[in-house]
Formats: structure tokens, sequence, C-alpha cells
């Protein structure tokens, strides 16, 4: 399988150039069930050029998380190609590439938030000096630098998941992939949050590859928002922001921002009509 998508990663090169972080070429999973294959992405094609901040909105069951995990390394495709970074995924995963946030912190509650955070990098034996460096600079991005001796029963669930985001940075990767980070949370904790995540992007070059179901979120935070429909998953649209780089909250009274809001909503609605 790996030498598939080493061809794969190949031919893609040649077409998109390497300035793609991420080139999706006619890519489609099936999962194997006992009743049969699961379509969970078909033909899917899709750049992302690096430092964009790229959101997956669409029905549950779309692919979604499929995509996500398939730009991580975590399946493979069943046909069609993934490059990213111009390497197979596969590679791309051994350079560290990646930084993955999930919807539940899964922090270990023996540790501090130092000690989760520094935890991946304790894995690959980075030495101690330099793994508490990074993890406090880590912490310190998400706003925690006063925070990381307290463990995570006694930090709020927004707190925690600043916590599993500066685990994810930890390798300072180049692609941040957020599976509905923000989805538990209440709307208040969750606009803070964004406003952190909105920061941080503009202040790196990190791409960022973000799925949600909020509406607000989506339009919020990223530079294109990708609509997608179930059954198979696919592509509906895409829609490119025009809005600022550097966002505050009160960019919501914006008229492009509900005019982008109306946009993603009719795609929406066309993606619930595959249903
Ligand atoms: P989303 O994240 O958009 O909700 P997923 O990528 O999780 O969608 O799933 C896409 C489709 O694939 C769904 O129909 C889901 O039931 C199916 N699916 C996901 N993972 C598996 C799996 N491991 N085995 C079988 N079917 C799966
Ligand atoms: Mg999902």
């Amino acid at each position: 399988m790996l030498a598939t998508a080493e061809r794969c990663a190949h031919g893609v090169r040649g077409e998109a150039g390497d300035s793609a972080v991420v080139a999706a070429r006619n890519l489609s999973l099936q999962y194997p069930t006992n009743e049969g294959p699961v379509h969970a992405l078909s033909g899917v094609n899709l750049d992302i050029r690096r430092g964009e901040f790229i959101t997956l909105i669409g029905p549950s069951g779309c692919g979604k998380t499929t995509l996500l995990r398939l730009m991580a390394d975590l399946e493979v495709p069943t046909s069609g190609s993934i490059a990213v970074n111009g390497k197979t995924p596969r590679d791309a995963r051994s350079e560290r590439s990646y930084g993955f946030v999930f919807q539940a912190p899964a922090l270990f509650p023996w540790r501090t938030a130092i000690d989760n955070v520094m935890l991946p990098l304790e894995i690959i034996g980075m030495k101690k000096a330099e793994r508490r460096a990074r993890a406090r600079s880590a912490l310190t991005t998400v706003g925690l630098a006063d925070f990381e001796n307290k463990f995570p029963w006694q930090l709020s669930g927004g707190m925690q998941q600043r916590v599993s985001i500066a685990r994810a940075m930890g390798f300072s990767p180049t692609i941040l992939l957020m599976d509905e980070p923000f989805g538990a949370l209440d709307e208040i904790t969750r606009d803070n949050l964004n406003l952190h995540l909105s920061a941080l992007w503009t202040a790196s070059d990190l791409t960022v590859v973000f799925v949600t179901h909020s509406i607000p979120e989506a339009v919020f935070l990223s530079s294109r928002i990708v609509v997608m429909s179930p059954r198979p998953g696919q592509i509906l649209k895409v829609i490119e922001s025009d809005l600022p780089r550097v966002r505050g909250l009160a960019v919501r009274n914006d008229p492009r921002f509900q005019e982008l809001s109306v946009r993603v909503r009719d795609a929406l609605q066309a993606a619930h009509s595959y249903e």
C-alpha cells in the first residue's frame, strides 16, 4: 500500500508543485464492513496551500474525519492519492509534520499540564531540558504559562482543550489537524478559544485543517471553507473568505461575515439534501 501511495505522491508533485501542503487527487476511501463497503469519501480533489486555515463542514457522516485521518496517515486511500508537503503522508508523519487535536482533550489525569504536553516528546526520547522548554513555550502560546503545574481536573474544559492544543504544538508541526476540538464547550469558552486559535494562526505560518459543525466558527476562523456532502462523502463547494487575516470577535458584525455565513448555510442546506 505504501508503494501505491508513494507512486501517487510522486505524480502529484509534478502536477501541484511543491507549494501545496496537502494535495488530494481523486481521493476515495471505502471502509469494508460486514454489510459491504461504506463509501466514506469519493473523488475528492483539494489543494491546501501553506498558511491557509481550511475548515471542513458538512453533515455528520460526510467524511470529514476520514479526510483528516488520510492527511495524518491514519488511513490509506482505496484509490486516488494524497500528498503532504510533497511527500507521502507516512513520510510527512515520520518528519513530525502534524499536530492532531481531537474533540475530547484526552489528557492523563495523573499528569500535570506540562507533563501531558511533554509526553509525546518523552516518547520520542527528547532530552528533558529541551522537552520542558518546548512544552513551556507551547503552553505560553495557548495562554497557559501560569497553569503548567495544574492537573487536568484543576482546569476548566476550555483550558484542558488548550493543553491538548499545546501538546499538538510541541513538535512545532507545520500542519495542525483539528477534529471538532471545541464542539463540547459552551459558547463563550468557544469564542475565547476561537480568538486564541486565530491569534496563534496569524502569528505563525501554520496550516490548519479544522472540522466543525458551527457556521459562525467556520466563518470566523477560516481563509477557505470546504462544504462536504454525504453518501458518498465529497466536496460540494469551496468558499473563499474575503475577511482580513487578523480578526477580532467584532468581525462578526462585518457585512462580509453575514454574507459568508449565508453562503455557507445555503451550501450546507444543499449538502443535507443528499442525506
Ligand atoms: P464525519 O467525520 O463527517 O462525521 P466520518 O469520516 O467519520 O464522517 O465517516 C464517514 C462515513 O464512513 C460514515 O458513513 C461513517 O459511518 C463511516 N465510517 C467511518 N469510520 C468507519 C470505520 N472504521 N468502519 C466503517 N465505517 C466507517
Ligand atoms: Mg467526524
